[in-house]
């Protein structure tokens, strides 16, 4: 099954470009269902209230419940002090997958972190080209898995494309994204350093073409086994772990969670402790 691991949805309120104004999901979703792909990874555009653009995103999803996974977007910052309460209402009531940070709003902070942490849900955080700050994050939350979009730098910038890859061989919580990333050696380098599992493919879709996307995957000409982690299987696995039960906030509000040193068996790639969706999990 292919999953499509980084897609926008639905409409900002910013207006001064594509990626705060609207995210139209109708053709994104005929073109990848025209290049294959079964389910696609969606968090809203650029919102001065991700709130509202979080409930607009589970409004849609809940149309195409078989193709559309939510992340609930969170500003590290503006939303100080109701992440964690955004996040589990995304979580158990949405049956969000993931968390969306972009740097360009705020990097994570342990507030964030702790709320990946508490739902075992795996944090994307688009660094803008700021690679370092990987290095610092994810050693302190060693059981969060950490997925950095675009191998670190929407922008071509191929000091952060070979620092994310040094990053993903060093640090087993570490995960890249392969959306936009126009200089395909570093993919190359990413897939053949770090190996086929820590590497997702995702488009970048509505505004790049999840089936010109997925080509470039197709054309690192893996083996099928490394192949199908990238296009879906890691996917599943960073997303099989979410605690979608009511009540994680109950006991966080009594008692939040101090990281801790991890064990060997529940570490970045722990089991699945409760299932995907059922129309997700019957294609396990
Ligand atoms: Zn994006």
């Amino acid at each position: 099954m292919i999953i499509d691991c980084h897609c926008h949805a639905g409409k900002g309120d910013i207006l001064t470009a594509p990626w705060n104004t609207e995210a139209p999901i109708k053709a994104y979703l005929r073109r990848a269902r025209a290049a294959g792909i079964a389910r696609t990874v969606v968090f809203p555009v650029f919102h001065t209230d991700y709130d509202t653009a979080n409930a607009q995103l589970a409004r849609l999803v809940a149309v195409y419940p078989g193709r559309l996974i939510g992340f609930a977007f969170v500003h590290a910052a503006r939303d100080a002090g109701r992440v964690f309460a955004m996040v589990e209402k995304a979580v158990t009531k949405w049956r969000f997958r993931g968390i969306k940070v972009h740097g360009h709003d705020a990097m994570p902070t342990r507030e964030v972190c702790e709320a990946a942490q508490a739902f075992r849900i795996p944090l994307l955080v688009d660094v803008g080209g700021r690679a370092q700050v990987i290095d610092l994050l994810a050693p302190q939350y060693p059981a969060v898995n950490f997925i950095i979009p675009h191998l670190g730098s929407f922008g071509d910038d191929w000091r952060a494309h070979q620092q994310v890859i040094d990053l993903l061989i060093r640090l087993p919580n570490v995960f890249a994204d392969t959306s936009g990333v126009r200089r395909f050696d570093y993919l190359v380098q990413a897939v053949k350093r770090a190996g086929p599992r820590k590497v997702l493919f995702g488009s970048d879709g509505p505004w790049l073409h999840p089936g010109l996307e997925l080509h470039k995957i197709r054309l690192l000409g893996l083996p099928p086994d490394s192949e199908a982690l990238i296009l879906g299987g890691n996917a599943l696995r960073l997303m099989r772990t979410a605690r979608v039960e009511t009540g994680v906030g109950l006991a966080f509000s009594q008692a939040r969670p101090q990281p801790r040193e991890p064990r060997r068996s529940d570490g970045p790639e722990v089991e699945a402790h409760l299932p995907l969706p059922e129309v997700v999990e019957r294609q396990l």
